[in-house]
């Protein structure tokens, strides 16, 4: 309850139209955000903190380059002040060069391992990724297959930007066969799966979770859903979460419209639906209460 009351009090503190009457008002889990390095400088944390507040976004899945970025945020006594719950996930990238390299090399697995031995000032790291494989054979590269093994061994979850192949190969990979794992499909897909391939993966694996950030074809005219993808959201409403993916900087100078454009689709589904995928699913998957 709490919650509602907090988010609905950042909107109001928003301003006078900004959100339409049937837009989703409660609060919201990003799933997908990246505090990385060059964000840093133009956006320190008292301002990236502003743009969550200001949005009813009340808890985050982190993911840096390099890592500094995420515990910068779990640390600071800002992001509690401004009732952001950090869940932080170890980013496999030093620099840019590793985002074509880290599924062969030893070096990233030895870096996993060293920084979940460290964790962070908010407590463990729950997750691994961002990670991207423009190539879904690779895959099936060495330090892939450990990573997938090490993460349903010790619960991880996995936040994996691939196609749909991929994750077949990835969760073929786990000790399960992709049962027990707790893989979030980045984008569910940002090459454009149908939605019923998605719809065959997600009974194929039942903890698969699709986050939605450059989803192409999720909505049509006016920001509303499209009708198979409202179709789908209502069939796996357990399933789907919401995303910012500040990958680049330009993504947090619209992190406003972009939040805006998830409350409108959302406030397009019946209510119960709409909590769960824009608050809800994360809170349960991590324990934020
Ligand atoms: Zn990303």
């Amino acid at each position: 309850m709490a919650r509602h009351v907090l988010a609905a009090l950042a909107l109001a503190l928003a301003g006078p139209g900004v959100l339409h009457a049937a837009d989703y008002s409660g609060p919201l889990f990003d799933a997908h955000l990246h505090y990385n390095e060059e964000a840093q400088s133009p956006h320190p944390l008292p301002d990236v903190l502003a743009r969550m507040q200001r949005n009813g976004v009340e808890a985050i899945v982190s993911n840096s380059r390099p890592n500094d970025g995420t515990k910068a945020l779990a640390s600071s006594p800002l992001t509690r002040a401004a009732g952001v719950t950090v869940v932080p996930f170890v980013r496999l990238y030093r620099d840019r060069a590793d985002y074509d390299n880290w599924f062969r090399d030893e070096s990233i697995y030895e870096l996993v391992q060293a920084e979940l031995a460290r964790g962070t000032a908010a407590g463990p790291f729950r997750g691994i990724g961002e990670f991207h494989l423009y190539d879904s054979t690779n895959a099936n590269g060495p330090v892939a297959k450990k990573l997938m093994a090490l993460a349903e061994e010790r619960n991880l979850a996995v936040l994996a930007h691939v196609d749909d192949v991929a994750i077949d190969l990835l969760m073929a990979n786990t000790p399960s066969k992709g049962q027990k794992v707790r893989l979030i499909w980045a984008h569910t897909g940002i090459g454009g799966a149908p939605a019923a391939r998605v719809d065959q993966l997600f009974t194929r694996y039942p903890l698969l979770m699709g986050e939605l950030s450059y989803r192409p074809g999720l909505t049509c005219d006016g920001g509303k859903l499209c009708p198979e993808w409202r179709e789908l959201l209502l069939k796996y409403p357990a399933r789907f979460m919401i995303g910012s993916d500040t990958w680049v900087n330009q993504r947090w100078q619209y992190y406003d419209e972009l939040m805006k454009g998830y409350r409108t689709w959302l406030g397009d589904l019946p209510p119960d639906a709409a909590r769960r995928i824009a608050w809800e699913n994360g809170a349960t998957l991590f324990g934020v209460k």
